[in-house]
């Protein structure tokens, strides 16, 4: 399959965006870009299309899929919307906050993996909204890489993984956020946050009141118990290396002296830091959330094939949009963390 890449920010935005539309309408895939990560659409409502996701990211099928919507009405159409359901969504929406409610039958089982609550969510990135109205339907879309790679924050990314596999990519530029949308349900008594993300979980308590976070935010779960966001149960996010999150009072001498033994080995490290290190990649701003969030795959893109043996991360804060970062490297690590106090 040729892979169509246009460019959004030039002349034709409209053709270009509806173009696009009518790739979707007619059962095909889009990548785009939202404020979050570039995710990969398709019809939410046209099962085969929605299959199509599966295959071509080679993602698990129990692992279901959000749905974007561009108005609160087709929101209203997926799911039975409820009280905190509608306070988050005039707090948050247009915005990096996925919405867990119960299922309303026209939601195929495809697109929940049989579960019987849906993730909606309304992206506040322009291209993003234009081009679920323009499609006129819900998309349902992953984040646009192969399954198991870091998620797309540029339309390059995509490119390196979808060349070939997928009909179009939109270029939108690099993605504001750059972690995967906040997930949480509403589904039970406490509101809970299943992934943490833009939305901060005290971000969420502020417009409800209360907050739970699930544990496999920060833990890994012993073996056979089931996470309730099917997804944060895969090793996932990684480069093709190992990696190891060192936090602690001596993580910059320990990860100087790791270097020193293995040549192969380099440091994700905070800017400014790349001079103590053998081999490094800056992520971001040291204790800054926001600024490593939107750091942290593109860096993590760059150890993937760099012949790197093991990738020592310094920890991000796990407050605050850090709480994001931190799952997404220690899911990467698959928990792997060493903690070295002076
Ligand atoms: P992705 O689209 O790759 O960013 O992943 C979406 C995340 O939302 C995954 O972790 C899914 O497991 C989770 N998710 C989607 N739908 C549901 C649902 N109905 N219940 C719980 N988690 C969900
Ligand atoms: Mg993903």
């Amino acid at each position: 399959m040729k892979t169509e890449f246009f460019e959004l920010s030039g002349d034709g935005r409209a053709e270009k965006i509806n173009k696009a539309a009518q790739v979707i309408r007619g059962g095909g895939l889009v990548a785009f870009p939202t404020e979050t990560v570039y995710g990969l659409g398709a019809n939410g409502f046209d099962e085969k299309a929605v299959l199509s996701i599966f295959e071509a990211k080679g993602r698990p099928h129990d692992n279901p899929l959000i749905m974007h919507v561009a108005d609160l009405d087709t929101a209203a159409r997926l799911g039975y919307l409820n009280e905190p359901f509608y306070k988050l969504a005039a707090a948050y929406w247009p915005g990096p906050l996925t919405i867990i409610v119960k299922k309303r039958p026209v939601v195929n089982d495809i697109v929940t993996c049989g579960l019987d609550s849906v993730a909606i969510r309304m992206p506040s990135n322009e291209y993003a909204s234009e081009l679920i109205a323009a499609a006129g339907v819900p998309i349902a879309a992953p984040s646009a890489n192969r399954s198991g790679k870091p998620s797309p924050v540029t339309a390059r990314h995509v490119l390196e993984d979808m060349d070939g596999r997928i009909d179009m990519i939109l270029d939108g530029g690099a993605c504001d956020v750059g972690v995967e949308s906040t997930v949480v349900t509403v589904c039970g008594e406490t509101p809970t946050v299943l992934r943490p993300g833009g939305i901060t979980p005290e971000q969420i308590k502020e417009a409800l009141g209360s907050v739970a976070l699930d544990k496999a935010v920060t833990q890994m779960l012993p073996e056979g118990e089931k996470p309730l966001a099917p997804g944060m149960k895969y090793k996932h996010y990684s480069p093709d290396c190992r990696v190891v999150i060192v936090e602690g009072a001596g993580a910059k001498e320990y990860i100087k002296a790791r270097l020193a033994e293995d040549g192969r080995a380099c440091a994700l490290c905070f800017n400014g830091e790349e001079g103590l290190f053998a081999r490094a990649i800056p992520y971001g701003e040291e204790g800054d959330g926001v600024s490593l969030a939107h750091g942290v795959f593109a860096a993590m893109r760059e150890a993937d094939g760099a012949g790197i043996s093991t990738l020592f991360v310094r920890c991000p804060p796990k407050e605050g949009v850090g709480i994001a970062v931190y799952n997404r490297l220690f899911r990467a690590a698959a928990g792997n963390v060493v903690t070295v106090d002076r």
